[in-house]
């Protein structure tokens, strides 16, 4: 393995700005970055960065060329394509792409095929942890491609939860869009079955507790639900509508239609009816709220006073 290369990070939002600084990050025993050129559309994102890390802010994309491995972390594959096509002429062979955006596997592959054309290798490598968890390091990376051993040096700094190669190039963004339909369909069903119990009047705190130590706990019932929604918080700092891009593109790239059974779809109209209702850059946790709003009930609020039936 080659030791001290350059690392270019681009988009340096929620995801981004973590990933950045644990590259640039001196850890002990680790040798792999010499140094980190960060590059944001609003460059006083970048500006920012390089005052709080020590990475350096450039200019032009031009500029975050000049390096042997570039990291993407952006929005969709229509913004990674878009920045490989503005890149292209100034990358050189040799060069590794890291591309950490959930994208969708099909315009990834066309990405690596146009970066294959100049000699630079590129993975597919979307990851899950939130912000904080890029803040930390700490994320779980999904890695595509048949450069991940090449990768995997630079992944480690960032992704020390874990790291898992899921296949070819566009494997980590599957298996990424798979993992948020979860995500997102458990939390619904989360708000679904407190709302229900709230109905029946058991408040939703006094349900996980339960729940929580029972079988139909997951992580949207153990932190998400209690930390975002019933704080009312509703900030963990993932958007709605980049949310609703990993179920569509579940949906659509792997397949999942809509056979009237499968319930990954019905998660999906409820997603798009709260990111119609309340804006792309809503959080995620907000799709509670039209939920509430259909009940006509607010989770935290709710006093656990309501009629109880009789099950016996
Ligand atoms: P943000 O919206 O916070 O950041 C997006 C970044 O992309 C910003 O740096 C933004 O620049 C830049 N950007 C947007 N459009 C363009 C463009 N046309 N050209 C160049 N740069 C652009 O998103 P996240 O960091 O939350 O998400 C990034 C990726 O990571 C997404 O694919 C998302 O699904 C995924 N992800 C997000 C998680 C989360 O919890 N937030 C968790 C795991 C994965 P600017 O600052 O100028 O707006």
């Amino acid at each position: 393995m080659q030791h001290g290369q350059k690392v270019s990070c681009i988009g340096l939002g929620a995801m981004g700005w973590g990933i950045a600084s644990n590259l640039a990050s001196k850890q002990e025993g680790v040798n792999v970055v010499s140094q980190v050129l960060v590059w944001n559309r609003t460059k006083s994102k970048s500006e920012q960065h390089a005052a709080t890390f020590g990475t350096k802010s450039v200019e032009t994309l031009a500029d975050a060329a000049r390096a042997d491995v570039v990291v993407t972390c952006l929005p969709t594959s229509t913004e990674v394509a878009a920045v490989a096509n503005e890149l292209g002429p100034n990358l050189r062979p040799g060069m590794l792409w890291i591309d950490c955006t959930s994208g969708d596997p099909v315009t990834t592959q066309k990405t690596a095929d146009f970066l294959f054309q100049l000699g630079v290798d590129m993975v597919d490598c979307p990851v899950s942890g939130g912000p904080d968890g890029a803040l930390c390091g700490n994320l779980t990376a999904m890695v595509g491609g048949a450069s991940f051993s090449r990768a995997k040096p630079f992944i480690s700094c960032f992704a020390k939860k874990k790291i898992v190669h899921c296949g070819g190039i566009g494997a980590g963004n599957a298996v990424k869009a798979a993992n948020n339909c979860l995500n997102v369909s458990h939390l619904v069903l989360g708000a679904e079955a407190l709302l229900a119990l709230a109905k029946f009047g058991v408040h939703a705190g006094t349900a996980l507790e339960a729940i929580n130590a029972s079988s139909g706990r997951s992580l949207q019932t153990e932190v998400r639900l209690p930390a975002e929604v019933l704080s009312r918080k509703f900030n963990y700092g993932f958007k709605m509508g980049l949310m609703l891009k990993d179920v569509n593109t579940a949906i659509q790239g792997l397949g999942m239609q809509d056979d009237g059974v499968s319930l990954i779809p019905r998660v999906k109209e409820i997603l798009q009816m709260s990111t119609d209702q309340h804006g792309f850059d809503a959080d995620y946790t907000t799709v509670v709220k039209t939920l509430e709003d259909r009940a006509g009930l607010n989770l935290s609020s709710q006093s656990g006073t309501g009629t109880q039936t009789n099950f016996s």
